[in-house]
């Protein structure tokens, strides 16, 4: 086991998969460096690791170069709900790119592998369906959603550059909406607004008419695959789209989890925010070719247990 021990760095470690991952990481044996500036992320989501003799925590703000000794990194550090990376735009777009430089530098000096937390964004509002890698998407570059999606496109350019011009052993990974447990309450993200909502019987905000789409990967799944890319040959850099393919409107979300929760809310309809994506779902060949990776938790399946973790947040 000795020989296998790796340290790795998870940047953004603290928020909801950071954590996760840190979890799965920590319990493989590696010496864990978590750094985070809880912007997003909270002390609560990694306490229990605190006690751990390989785990580590650093405060930090990515912004800033830091120096580290290290194998690997995740580099997962941004706030990734609309109402968070809108509330400091510019803040949001410096950590995608200047975290990018800082990371790829540090992995170019220590000769470290890298793994970037990349999106399904980067898509924008996709005019291709199912969303297969080689489509080079449709974003507005000036609208509200720009600063994290050209943030996270010019990220993996970086990589790339690096990669080429620098041979840093880089992966990118487009992750599609993730949901579980240590979402943040408030964090606005569909999923977790349903569930509060639905658990104190408050009407479910609906924006727009809930026809639009997205595909749901409970948050195993992708910690699975996002270990699976790291560790995986040299040769597949990426990008990789990670997420489940069971595609579901909006409305139907909502009513599923108002039927799953017992909740006596009902639908209220709101605005679209402008830019809202109207249909996503990932085309997930390549993933399940390279790696043999193919998300296995049902929508309703990983639910169950995101509904219990807000229920006990709600009712201790
Ligand atoms: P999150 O907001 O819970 O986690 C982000 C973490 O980064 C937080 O702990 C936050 O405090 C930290 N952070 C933010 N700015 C920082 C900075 N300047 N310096 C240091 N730390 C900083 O979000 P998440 O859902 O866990 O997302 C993690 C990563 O995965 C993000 O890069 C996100 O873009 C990407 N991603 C997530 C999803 C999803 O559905 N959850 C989808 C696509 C991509
Ligand atoms: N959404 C909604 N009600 C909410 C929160 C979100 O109808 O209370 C919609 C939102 O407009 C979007 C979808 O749900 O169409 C997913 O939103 P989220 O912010 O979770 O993720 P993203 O838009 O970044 O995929």
């Amino acid at each position: 086991m000795y020989h296998q021990r790796k340290r790795v760095l998870v940047t953004g470690g603290a928020g909801f998969l950071g954590s996760h991952l840190c979890d799965r990481l920590v319990a493989e044996g590696h010496d864990v460096l978590c750094l985070d500036n809880f912007f997003t992320g909270t002390r609560d989501n990694i306490a229990h690791l605190l006690g751990k003799p390989n785990f580590e925590v650093i405060r930090h703000d990515l912004v800033q170069p830091i120096f580290l000794e290290v194998d690997e990194i995740y580099n997962l550090a941004c706030p990734a709900s609309p109402i968070h990376y809108q509330y400091n735009p510019v803040k949001t777009i410096k950590t995608s790119v200047m975290g990018a430089i800082h990371m790829l530098g540090l992995a170019k000096r220590v000769n470290a592998k890298i793994l970037q937390a990349s999106t399904s964004e980067v898509y924008g509002d996709p005019t291709v369906h199912p969303q297969e890698e080689k489509y080079w998407g449709h974003v507005n570059p000036i609208g509200q959603r720009s600063c994290y999606d050209e943030g996270k496109r010019c990220a993996e350019t970086l990589f790339f550059d690096y990669h080429r011009q620098n041979r840093v052993n880089i992966r990118v990974v487009r992750i599609f909406n993730t949901y579980g447990p240590r979402m943040h309450p408030n964090d606005g993200r569909v999923v977790s607004n349903f569930i509060m909502q639905a658990l104190s019987n408050k009407g479910i905000t609906i924006y727009g008419d809930g026809s639009q789409t997205r595909s749901f990967c409970y948050v195993d799944d992708l910690i699975d695959g996002l270990i699976l890319m790291m560790n995986g040959p040299d040769a597949f850099v990426g990008p990789v789209n990670m997420g489940n393919p069971q595609e579901t409107s909006i409305l139907g979300l909502a009513e599923m989890i108002i039927r799953m929760t017992g909740s006596r809310s009902k639908v209220v309809f709101e605005e679209l925010p402008g830019d809202d994506p109207a249909r996503r779902c990932p085309d997930i060949s390549l993933a399940k070719e390279k790696l043999g990776w193919n998300p296995g938790i049902l929508l309703e399946q990983g639910l169950v247990k995101t509904i219990d973790y807000f229920k006990r947040g709600i009712f201790e």
